[in-house]
């Protein structure tokens, strides 16, 4: 058993316990909450056991009667591996206190890439990071982005990637980032930082990126262009390579998802935990060929794609499984198996 510890249950935090939960080889020790409120209360409803990340703010657990089974130090040093998913920044401020316990840790996307020692994407680089002692998790954009660009690399060769995200406003709890009703240039100069972030995965790749950001907190959309090495005959192969891929949804025309809206009400209908999204959802009919230059849109769930991610890399440091044995664990235990259509 891998006894993992979570500090930070937000967002991130909260689903990867419950992934990390649902594996055969893994265990959770417990979460590290700052303030008792209602994720505090989630993880107490789940029987995780939850310990302090501030101690001064102990007593305002116990004033909500909330029971604490330590503070942050002791689940660090009762964990053999730690995902930090604090909020961006205090991820690298916690490396200090891993390292002192000699607990090998995951910062989330937030982090800068120099902070760690590696940078992860299990379907890209899972060899990269066996007994690193930090490991970045790379950010929800990079990671749809790495999953799309490893096999169309291995497949055809990439002359070069031009890519335009647009991404959402804010999570949709996140209510201090609105309200807005505006279409951003983010940055408004050229690259975003998603190119280079792409190039802590593959570092050798030409990619050129733009950002916008748009008052919606669904899901990303990426416009995508690729310039093929050695293109196929024509799309329909490069459809049926991405159909054979884990972790991406090809959507058929017939499904009628004509957004993101569509695309989380059918996660809904599934029944997936949280309307999570864990997969990269292409839509099957933008897959084009124009000569060299390939072309497609693929929506990104931003609060979910790095989950299976973190879990493939607990066990990419600690040596406990190869890549395809770890994804096709990692799928199975969290129901990824399935597309998100049962009857696609
Ligand atoms: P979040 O704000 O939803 O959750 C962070 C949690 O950490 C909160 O519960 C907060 O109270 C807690 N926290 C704050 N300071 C802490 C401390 N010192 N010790 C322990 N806990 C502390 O943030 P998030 O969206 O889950 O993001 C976490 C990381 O994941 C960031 O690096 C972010 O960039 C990255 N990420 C976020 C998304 C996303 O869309 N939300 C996607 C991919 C990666």
């Amino acid at each position: 058993m891998i006894h993992v510890g979570v500090n930070g249950y937000g967002t991130i935090g909260k689903r990867v316990a419950d992934a990390v939960r649902a594996q055969p080889d893994m265990e959770v020790v417990g979460v590290a909450k700052t303030r008792p409120n209602f994720e505090a209360s989630t993880a107490v409803e789940k029987g995780f056991d939850l310990y302090a990340a501030v101690a001064e703010r102990k007593p305002r657990f116990a004033e909500a009667g909330i029971d604490l089974a330590g503070d942050v130090e002791e689940l660090v040093a009762e964990s053999d591996v730690v995902v930090d998913a604090c909020p961006s920044g205090i991820g690298a401020e916690n490396a200090a206190m891993y390292r002192e316990h000699d607990t090998p840790a995951l910062l989330q996307g937030g982090e800068d890439a120099t902070a760690v020692d590696a940078s992860f994407n299990a379907r890209a680089n899972y060899d990269s990071v066996a007994d690193a002692d930090l490991v970045r998790v790379v950010s929800c954009n990079t990671t749809g982005l790495s999953r799309l660009i490893a096999p169309l690399r291995e497949a055809y060769g990439i002359e070069k990637v031009r890519t335009t995200l647009v991404r959402r406003g804010g999570d949709p709890a996140q209510a201090g980032r609105g309200p807005i009703n505006d279409i951003l240039p983010d940055p408004v100069t050229l690259p975003s930082h998603h190119g280079p972030d792409v190039n802590t995965i593959f570092p050798d790749l030409a990619i050129d990126t733009l950002g916008l950001k748009v008052p919606a907190t669904l899901m990303h959309v990426h416009s995508v262009n690729v310039t093929l090495e050695d293109p196929p005959a024509d799309a329909d192969d490069v459809r049926s390579l991405l159909e054979g891929e884990r972790r991406m949804f090809v959507m058929p025309e017939w499904l009628g998802l004509d957004g993101t809206g569509a695309i989380k009400e059918l996660a809904q209908d599934s029944g997936r935990p949280r309307a999570d999204v864990w997969e990269n959802c292409v839509w099957g009919e933008s897959i084009t060929l124009e000569g060299d230059d390939l072309y497609l849109f693929q929506a990104i769930h931003q609060e979910s794609d790095v989950v299976p991610e973190n879990v493939d890399a607990i066990r990419a440091l600690t040596g406990a499984a190869d890549r395809k044995e770890s994804m096709a664990k990692t799928d199975e235990a969290m129901g990824l198996v399935e597309p998100l259509s049962p009857s696609r």
